[in-house]
């Protein structure tokens, strides 16, 4: 698939810029998995599985929830982030 392709070339060429920008200041690039991180909610660690039924534009419209959990209520970039950071911090654990 064509646009896939060029997406996976510039992932690669970011990555690579990134990898080399690291190098040069001293700093790690940690890499990490983004599976579940939009759905696992960062207060429970518990995957919101209510959006799994979700076609993608509804879930990518979806910019706020509540964890069917713990009730938490999450900003959807906030909550991502936070749960990329903890991958990152057990990376280097
Ligand atoms: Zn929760």
């Amino acid at each position: 698939h064509l646009s896939a392709s060029i997406a996976n070339a510039s992932w690669g060429t970011l990555i690579s810029q990134l990898k080399y920008k690291c190098a040069w200041y001293g700093k790690r690039l940690i890499i990490i998995d983004p599976k579940n991180t939009s759905r696992i909610c960062h207060e429970c660690k518990q995957k919101n599985n209510e959006f799994d039924s979700l076609s993608q534009s509804e879930w990518l419209a979806a910019r706020e929830w509540d964890c069917p959990n713990c009730h938490a209520h999450l900003d959807r970039d906030v909550n991502a982030a936070k749960n990329i950071l903890a991958k990152g911090l057990e990376t280097l654990a």
